[in-house]
């Protein structure tokens, strides 16, 4: 996580507390969820301890519930095709022998 990331979930890097080196993170990883930080997004219990390396700040905790994460955690590799899905669904429908209407927002 960077000081981009940080900027685009609405977090104020300056407002982290300071993390520790690589080598005992996942230690203190286990310590950080036990004091029970709150999400820094929505308040609730964090139970995922990440860390930002910030430029002007150097490592920071970024606590998170396990929503939040999931909601704000970058999906990678490469998106298929739209049409390839619809393709997939027909044939999963025809497979199952069950009507299908797919109805799009586009085009
Ligand atoms: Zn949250």
């Amino acid at each position: 996580m960077t000081d981009a990331d940080l900027r685009s979930l609405g977090i104020e890097p300056a407002a982290l507390d300071p993390a520790p080196p690589w080598t005992p993170r996942w230690e203190a990883a286990i310590e950080r969820l036990r004091a029970r930080h709150p999400c820094l997004l929505c308040g609730q219990r964090s139970s995922a301890a990440g860390v930002a390396e910030v430029a002007e700040h150097g490592r920071l905790w970024v606590d998170r519930c396990m929503p939040c994460l999931v909601a704000t955690t970058p999906r990678g590799g490469p998106q298929a095709p739209v049409e390839d899905t619809v393709t997939a669904l027909h044939e999963s429908a025809r497979e199952a022998g069950v009507a299908l209407t797919i109805v799009t927002d586009g085009e």
